[in-house]
């Protein structure tokens, strides 16, 4: 499976990192060994000194489907949760600079920390979908999702023209305003609406 995810879909939290709005769907890739399950820690690696979370609602897709028609693409996801996007944005800052990849600021072991709980589709509303990022317990990071700039079937539709999506991959949806370090000791702990998805220590 792959782990696909799309940068800069919420104004606020581009303009936060100072980024155009994007004219459409920006996306990278994390490989499978970046997921972290089961609320197991995450170990600061020691080649950043400025990791930072960014909570995102995750779609899990359900078939597999290429070149998909926006019109057809919610056929193609029955499932959401929530996880992080942790970047070394210290890497990605010199990258961008550079004009490098990002896989090094956002692809590393652990990067992509996933609850184990997934939630139908059917039974919430993805276009006003409220999240929200808790770090030692104090509220960090507060999103909507009726304030994507692109919504998931237009991010299948796009992302489908380039590759194959399968069954089992995830598509991080962006983050909102918000995004800061972790520091050894913190704890995350992430909602959907008032559901708790995740609830992990950086270690
Ligand atoms: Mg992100």
């Amino acid at each position: 499976m792959k782990i696909i995810c799309i940068g800069r879909n919420f104004a606020d939290h581009a303009k936060e990192l100072k980024n155009d709005l994007p004219t459409e769907p920006l996306f990278f890739l994390k490989p499978d060994t970046a997921l972290l399950r089961d609320n197991e820690p995450f170990y600061y690696p020691n080649f950043s000194k400025e990791i930072h979370y960014e909570c995102e609602v995750v779609i899990k897709i359900c078939k597999v489907g290429k070149n998909i028609q926006k019109k057809f693409a919610h056929k193609y996801y029955e499932q959401l949760t929530l996880g992080i996007d942790f970047t070394a944005r210290d890497i990605q800052q010199q990258c961008k600079e550079k004009g490098l990849p990002w896989e090094r600021a956002k692809a590393f072991e652990h990067s992509a920390p996933l609850s184990n709980t997934f939630i139908d589709k059917n039974t919430i509303d993805l276009n006003q979908l409220e999240f929200k990022l808790l770090k030692n317990n104090i509220e960090v990071q507060h999103g909507n999702t009726k304030d994507w700039i692109f919504d998931v079937d237009t991010i299948i539709a796009y992302v489908s023209q380039y590759m194959t999506l399968k069954t089992g991959d995830l598509i991080f949806t962006g983050t909102p305003k918000g995004v800061g370090p972790v520091e050894i000791g913190d704890k995350l702990e992430g909602y959907i609406g008032e559901l708790q998805l995740f609830n992990f220590e950086i270690k």
